[in-house]
């Protein structure tokens, strides 16, 4: 049989298990068509049927959070928490808290973390949690209770030795504070089970920035192939949250010029860039106002497009920095009709299997995000070590440890995904290199 009917074959019986589960479904069928041929050639990896266990989370918890708004009135959400793997350590991934969360989309990015944190070389599994909850428009005493009652089913099931969540879409620094506040009151102990905490309270220096600056340092590393870099490139960034942010002043930082940001209604476009100042008012608007996208273009009398996204515009180098699926086929197309050179996904999956065929059609540098922004959860990983050793790196120490860690990275993309014409498939490299140690240690595991 070819590889191609193995794959169907395969992808047949995942989707008669898995119905309905759209994005888990895109996820297992990207990364599976990479490795099988690599499967094939490695044997052990087949007749230990490491692919069908890898594919099934170890547990998935799903529960009832309610809580009183300000008006009094119950609200009822549903909390989720997928233990995808623990193979190589505990389970780590972030919380997502966005009106589209489902048990599709949680089980796609806990697959997604197994082979990301792998990639790391840092001994963390995969896992990914969250609810259908949306912070935006509450007020912070109603994050706070949500939160608290998250915590107070989710505690049972975590530990900084078994399971360690951290944020995503919708779950900042606010948000980890007051489910670190409900964790400790619970358990009466003072331990490193979430990451991304305030650092007061056992953060680390440069976990904030981590996700943005580390998609921006494998990029450069992708440039440099090329013997290209930031310096007078034009960058499109969608997102205007976390990983957009820091991406955004780590480009700045490169000589290169940001002329977009967005967020779910719009973007906005600024021919003159976007510089320090304009960042800072970014910062300000989204994580104090928590207000729109469109407020900058009214204060900088720039465009705004309402219900888009930035691919319409002429780039060399785009970061999709917002959320699943944000670049289609047909942005895919216009982005490399524009003349951009490179793709670096600082979201999770943000380009659809018809976007990717694009990008490596032509070549050009596609940075997939399991690798590309691997950076957040590195840090968490050395969150977690200071953590456990009671001691705090500087912001130096730590920000040099990421670049190690993204250059690593970008490395074992090479060793893996290099092509017979020098084309470096990052796609499969990623697949194949985050696979491997993980499927090695289930193997030396024991069928568990
Ligand atoms: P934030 O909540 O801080 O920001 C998310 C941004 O994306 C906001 O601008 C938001 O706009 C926009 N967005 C969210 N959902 C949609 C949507 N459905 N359509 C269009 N825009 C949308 O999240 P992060 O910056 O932390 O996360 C962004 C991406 O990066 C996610 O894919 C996440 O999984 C990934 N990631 C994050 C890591 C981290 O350390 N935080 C680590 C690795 C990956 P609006 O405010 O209007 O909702």
């Amino acid at each position: 049989m070819n590889s191609t009917s193995t794959h169907q074959e395969f992808m047949n019986s995942i989707t008669a298990k898995n119905i309905g589960e759209t994005e888990f479904l895109q996820a297992v069928h990207e990364v599976s068509d990479t490795l099988l041929p690599f499967i094939e050639e490695n044997p052990k990896y087949k007749h230990n049927k490491i692919l069908e266990r890898i594919t099934e989370p170890e547990r998935v918890i799903i529960f009832r959070v309610p809580w009183v708004d300000d008006s009094g009135i119950v609200q009822i959400n549903r909390g989720y928490r997928i233990e995808m793997n623990s193979a190589i350590g505990p389970y780590k991934g972030g919380l997502r808290f966005h009106p589209t969360v489902n048990l599709s989309i949680l089980k796609f990015l806990a697959f997604e973390q197994v082979f990301k944190n792998s990639l790391t070389t840092l001994p963390m599994g995969g896992g990914k949690g969250g609810s259908d909850f949306d912070p935006k428009g509450k007020s912070d005493q109603e994050v706070m209770r949500f939160c608290q009652s998250f915590m107070t089913e989710l505690f049972r099931h975590i530990s900084h030795l078994t399971d360690v969540p951290a944020g995503d879409i919708g779950v900042g620094g606010r948000e980890i504070g007051y489910l670190f506040g409900q964790y400790k009151r619970l358990k009466n102990e003072f331990t490193g089970v979430l990451t991304g905490k305030g650092i007061e309270y056992g953060g680390s220096l440069i976990r904030p920035e981590a996700t943005g600056y580390g998609n921006v340092y494998f990029a450069h590393e992708m440039l440099k192939t090329k013997n290209e870099s930031f310096k007078d490139k034009i960058v499109l960034i969608s997102g205007s949250g976390n990983v957009a942010q820091f991406a955004a002043e780590k480009v700045t930082e490169l000589g290169g010029k940001v002329v977009t940001l967005s967020d779910s209604t719009g973007y906005i476009y600024d021919p003159e860039g976007i510089d320090r100042e304009k960042l800072e008012y970014i910062m300000y608007l989204k994580n104090i106002k928590r207000g729109r996208i469109k407020e900058y273009a009214d204060k900088y009398d720039v465009k705004y497009v309402d219900g888009k996204r930035p691919w319409l515009e002429k780039g060399d180098i785009a970061l999709p920095c917002a959320t699943q699926n944000e670049i289609n086929e047909e942005e895919a197309k216009i982005l490399v009709n524009n003349g951009c050179i490179c793709v670096s996904e600082g979201a999770n999956m943000p380009s659809t299997p018809e976007a990717i065929n694009i990008f490596l059609n032509h070549k050009i540098l596609f940075g997939p995000g399991k690798a590309a922004n691997a950076g957040g959860v590195a840090v968490s990983g050395l969150e977690m070590t200071q953590n456990a050793i009671k001691m705090n790196w500087s912001r130096e120490e730590v920000d040099a440890k990421l670049k190690t860690i993204m250059t690593d990275i970008h490395n074992t993309c090479i060793k893996y995904g290099k092509e017979a014409d020098g084309f470096v498939n990052y796609l499969k490299g990623s697949n194949i290199g985050g696979f491997v140690k993980v499927a090695d240690a289930m193997i030396a595991q024991g069928v568990v």
